[in-house]
C-alpha cells in the first residue's frame, strides 16, 4: 500500500525492529467484524447468532460481545435490520466495552456518529438512566439516530452541538464520557484509501488542537469522581499518550484506571500516559486503536439539576394517550400495557405531531440543538374524519416476542423470503392455517425468529405493511 513517507518515517522511529511487520500489515485485508446487540440478546446466544451471520464463531478477544467475520456480514440479513447484530471494525469495539455502562448511569458519547460504540453503551444501560449521544456534524448525525432507533435504545436524547455548548448547560453532569475523537485516522488506512488523503489535508499536529480542546470541554460536563473514556484510531502518539500525558499534568486529579483483564492488545508500560492501551495491526487481529481509561478522584458530589421528566399534559395529551393505549391494546400483553401506560403518563412528550418518551426532563437540553428527545413513539395525523396514532418503527424494535399478545404476534423465519418482502415495503399475505393464533384483523407486529421487525395491519390472511419508506430495502 501507498502510504505517505513521513507517516513511516514517524512510524519507524517509534516501532524500531517492528516496523518491517507494522507496514507489511497494511498489504493485508481490514479486520471485519460483528457485534451482538448487548440488550436483545442474552450471552448464551451470541454464539449462535455469530454463527449464523458469519458462518463461525470468532470471538473478538477484548470485547464480551464481538465476532470476527471473513465476509461483509449482509445488509440485507433480517437480523441486521431488526437490531440483532451491527456490522463494526473489531478494534472499534474496544471504547465501549471499557466504559462499561451499567443501567442507572447518566453517560455522554460527545463524538457518536455514526453510532457503533454510542449503541453499545445505550444497549449495556437496559433502558436505565442516560444516554446523550451527540454529534457536531448534522448530516452524521441522521445515520446516528437510525442505528440507536435500529439498537432498540429507549433512553437516549440525541444532540447535533459542539462540546463546549453541552459543557456550558449541563456542567458536571454525566457520570461517564466516551470521546471517541475526530482524528488523522492511520488505523484506517487499510480499510479505506480515502483516509490517506485525508490525513494528508489535515494531519495529527493539527487534529491535535480539537482533541485537546474535546478532552478540556469533556472535564468540565462530568461529574467529580466521573470517568472518562478516550480514544482514536490512530497511531499519531500526539494524538494519543502524548495528548494523555499533557492531560493528565494539567488535571491532577485524574488517573488511569489501568485494564489488564483485556488480553491480545498491547498496555503501555512506562510514561504519564502508563495503562494506556492500543491494538496494533501487526499484533493482533485489528485495524488499530488508542483507548484510555481515565478516572476522576475528586470527591463525589450528587448531581444538582432537575432531571425528572415533566410530562405534557392537558386535554389535548390526554386524549393523545388515550389514541395511543388504544393503539397499543392491539398489539401488547396486558401486563406489559399496563406499565407502558404508566411510563407513558409519567415521561410523555408531545412535540408537534410527534410523541415521545423522555428519559429525564427534556428542558435540561433547553438551548441545545436536539435531535431526538428520546423514543419517538409514533405521530398523531389527521384524516378527513378523526385524529389517528400512527406508531413510529422505533417502537416496535424495543419490543420482545414475549410483550406481545399471541394474537399479534407472527413469526417468520429469517429466510423466509416474507420477511425480505416485508422489509421491501411489500404487501404480504400469510396463510391463516400456518398461524392459527393471528387475528383476523388490526395491528400485528412482524418479527424474524421473534426478534420485532415492525408493525402491519392485518385483514383475513393479508398484511398492509406498516415498514418505513425510508427505511426500505431496494
Ligand atoms: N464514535 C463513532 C462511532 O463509534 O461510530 C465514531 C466517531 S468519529 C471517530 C469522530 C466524530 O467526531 C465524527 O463523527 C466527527 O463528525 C466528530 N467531530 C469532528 N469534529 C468534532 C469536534 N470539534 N467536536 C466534537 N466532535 C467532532
Amino acid at each position: 500500500m501507498n502510504l505517505p513517507e513521513s507517516f513511516k518515517n514517524r512510524m519507524r522511529d517509534v516501532l524500531g525492529s517492528e516496523y518491517d511487520d507494522f507496514i507489511a500489515s497494511f498489504d493485508k485485508p481490514s479486520v471485519k467484524g460483528i457485534r451482538i446487540n448487548t440488550q436483545k440478546v442474552g450471552p448464551s446466544c451470541y454464539e449462535d447468532i455469530a454463527a449464523s451471520v458469519t458462518g463461525e464463531v470468532r470471538r473478538v478477544p477484548w470485547t464480551s460481545c464481538g465476532f470476527y467475520t471473513d465476509s461483509e456480514a449482509s445488509g440485507k440479513d433480517p437480523y441486521y435490520h431488526a437490531g440483532v447484530f451491527y456490522p463494526q471494525d473489531p478494534s472499534a469495539m474496544l471504547p465501549a466495552q471499557i466504559i462499561a455502562a451499567k443501567p442507572g448511569e447518566f453517560i455522554l458519547d460527545l463524538c457518536a456518529a455514526p453510532g457503533g460504540k454510542a449503541c453499545r453503551i445505550g444497549e449495556d444501560l437496559k433502558g436505565e438512566g442516560l444516554l446523550v449521544a451527540n454529534e457536531i456534524n448534522a448530516e452524521r448525525s441522521k445515520a446516528l439516530n437510525r442505528n440507536i432507533e435500529r439498537s432498540g435504545i429507549t433512553n437516549c436524547v440525541i444532540l447535533n452541538e459542539s462540546p463546549d455548548r453541552i459543557a456550558e448547560r449541563l456542567p458536571g453532569f454525566f457520570d461517564k464520557i466516551l470521546i471517541d475523537a475526530p482524528c488523522s485516522g492511520e488505523g484506517m488506512f487499510r480499510r479505506d484509501p480515502r483516509a490517506v488523503k485525508s490525513w494528508q489535508d489535515y494531519g495529527p499536529e493539527q487534529i491535535s488542537k480539537v482533541q485537546h480542546e474535546i478532552l478540556e470541554q469533556a472535564v468540565l460536563a462530568l461529574r467529580p469522581g466521573g470517568e472518562i473514556v478516550y480514544s482514536t484510531c490512530t497511531f499519531a502518539e500526539i494524538e494519543d499518550e502524548l495528548m494523555i500525558e499533557t492531560f493528565l499534568n494539567d488535571h491532577k486529579e485524574f488517573v488511569i484506571v489501568p485494564h489488564p483483564e483485556i488480553s491480545e492488545i498491547s498496555h503501555k508500560q512506562i510514561g504519564p500516559a502508563k495503562d494506556s492501551m492500543r491494538i496494533w495491526p501487526h499484533k493482533c487481529e485489528g485495524d488499530g486503536h488508542f483507548c484510555v481509561h481515565l478516572k476522576s478522584t475528586a470527591a463525589e458530589v450528587d448531581r444538582d439539576f432537575d432531571i425528572r421528566p415533566r410530562p405534557s399534559t392537558g386535554s389535548i395529551a390526554n386524549k393523545i394517550i388515550v389514541k395511543v393505549i388504544d393503539m397499543l391494546k392491539e398489539v401488547l400483553d396486558q401486563d406489559y400495557l399496563d406499565a407502558f401506560r404508566i411510563r407513558l403518563n409519567a415521561s410523555v412528550l408531545i412535540q408537534g405531531a410527534g410523541i415521545y418518551l423522555m428519559p429525564v426532563n427534556i428542558k435540561l437540553f433547553d438551548r441545545l440543538k436536539v435531535v431526538k428527545s428520546g423514543l419517538f413513539i409514533g405521530e398523531v395525523k389527521e384524516t378527513r374524519t378523526e385524529r389517528i396514532f400512527v406508531p413510529s418503527n422505533s417502537l416496535p424494535l424495543t419490543l420482545t416476542a414475549e410483550m406481545v399478545r399471541d394474537d399479534s404476534l407472527i413469526i417468520l423465519g429469517r429466510d423466509d423470503d416474507m420477511l425480505n418482502r416485508y422489509l421491501k415495503g411489500e404487501t404480504i399475505v400469510i396463510d391463516p392455517n400456518a398461524h392459527p393464533a393471528v387475528k383476523r384483523r388490526g395491528y400485528v407486529l412482524i418479527t424474524a425468529d421473534g426478534y420485532p421487525l415492525g408493525f402491519g395491519k392485518i385483514n383475513n390472511g393479508m398484511i398492509k405493511n406498516m415498514y418505513p419508506k425510508a427505511w426500505r430495502l431496494l
